[in-house]
């Protein structure tokens, strides 16, 4: 089928929830997808910060069809030695941890909040304005951006927003009752909106001081993205909980609660259970991906190539006064812009490239942790030219 004639015949049969580009992905190899009507994309956007190792890669690939061919699913209700091992491995990652598999990142921060409540007996989650944490009715509670969680009150109870980057609006907002502070590390969907190493230091200084759990949300910033394997490593914080989801299994869907194993303690059998999560697909695939992220020292391109883009795209900002700021960590970029960036998306797309605009004035960059200079250098140079014509309107 063409492109046309899918997008066309969706409205037909698919619920209409997304803002979608006009064109349908068809297949990907390394950096590059293609759509339906054979153009060829690099893809700087990965599936929203998902295909860290880029599309089609062979150690995805191998584990897939290797698993799958043993078995896909058993369920819970039994033992399984790859979640074993992915347990081990994300242990290594972040020592004295106790893992809860998940299958999305709002099912993982779903879990969080539960988690939190059931070990601390207390209810109030506090967030951040202009966060994200997922789709579902708690996660859109504590999702500090109203158009996500009005039209579908009630909401439920207990969450509270303070500014993100504000240490004395939190201290305010903490009580006897507070259970937890959910933070992602960088505001992803919100624009990807850094803090300063103060900041965290201070709110995980107040949580310990006032008994309050920290959860950190790093299911956008983890495996690489921000130049680590977490972004918590950038300021050496420490959270009682991280969630994570996104890239854990290179596309493939799962998302896991990374609780240490004094707060594990709080669910006891029957306290929370899924599925699907964990199943031994899911964890051989991430075991594969986070595998391949270690010995490709996929961490040291993305903390590398993140600068060297963000050098690039600096300069670019020296010379169009629409650019507000450049920002992220590692392979974790935003530009914030004066003006609004859909149009942008559109005409880097005609050029093939996938770029994303978030929070209507930032064009979000989170290529595959694979990516190399000479493709950075492509996208910087399509940028130029659009920018050129903008400047030229
Ligand atoms: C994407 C995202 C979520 C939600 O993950 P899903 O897998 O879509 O449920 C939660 N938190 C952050 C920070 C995210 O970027």
């Amino acid at each position: 089928m063409k492109n046309e004639e899918i997008i066309e015949d969706y409205p037909n049969y698919i619920i209409n929830t997304y803002t979608r580009q006009p064109i349908a992905i068809s297949h990907g190899k390394g950096i590059k997808v293609w759509d339906n009507d054979g153009k060829e994309y690099l893809d700087f956007f990965a599936g929203i910060a998902v295909s860290n190792l880029g599309h089609a890669h062979p150690n995805i690939l191998n584990a897939l069809k290797e698993q799958s061919e043993k078995i896909i699913h058993c369920s819970n209700i039994y033992y399984n030695e790859n979640q074993l091992a992915l347990a081990k491995l994300l242990n290594k990652l972040i020592p004295n941890s106790r893992i809860f598999f998940a299958n999305s990142g709002a099912e993982a921060n779903e879990g969080a909040i539960k988690l939190a409540r059931k070990y601390t007996g207390k209810t109030e989650i506090i967030s951040t304005k202009n966060s994200f944490h997922g789709r579902t009715l708690a996660t859109i509670t504590a999702t500090g951006q109203s158009k996500y969680s009005e039209p579908f009150k009630p909401l439920p109870a207990g969450f509270k927003h303070v500014t993100f980057g504000e240490i004395n609006e939190l201290k305010n907002a903490i009580n006897d009752n507070t259970a937890a502070i959910i933070l992602e590390v960088v505001q992803g969907e919100g624009g990807i909106v850094v803090s300063d190493e103060n900041y965290f230091k201070e709110v995980e200084k107040i949580c310990k001081e006032n008994n309050v759990l920290l959860i950190l949300d790093e299911v956008q910033t983890g495996f690489g993205r921000c130049g680590k394997m977490f972004a918590s490593e950038i300021f050496n914080l420490k959270p009682d909980i991280t969630t994570v989801a996104k890239a854990i299994a290179g596309g493939f869907p799962m998302g896991a609660i990374i609780a240490n194993k004094k707060v594990a303690k709080g669910f006891k059998p029957g306290d929370h259970g899924t599925t699907f999560g964990g199943s031994p697909l899911a964890c051989a695939v991430a075991i594969a991906s986070i595998e391949t992220i270690i010995n490709d020292d996929l961490l040291e391109n993305s903390e590398k190539l993140g600068k060297y883009f963000r050098t690039h795209l600096l300069t670019l900002k020296d010379r169009y006064s629409f650019i507000k700021n450049v920002r992220g960590y590692g392979l974790m970029i935003g530009i914030e812009l004066y003006i609004k960036c859909s149009n942008i998306v559109n005409k880097a797309r005609e050029k093939g490239f996938l770029i994303n605009c978030t929070a209507d004035n930032v064009i979000r960059l989170v290529p595959p942790l694979i990516i190399k200079k000479e493709e950075i250098d492509l996208l910087i140079e399509s940028l130029n030219e659009i920018f050129l014509d903008i400047q030229s309107e």
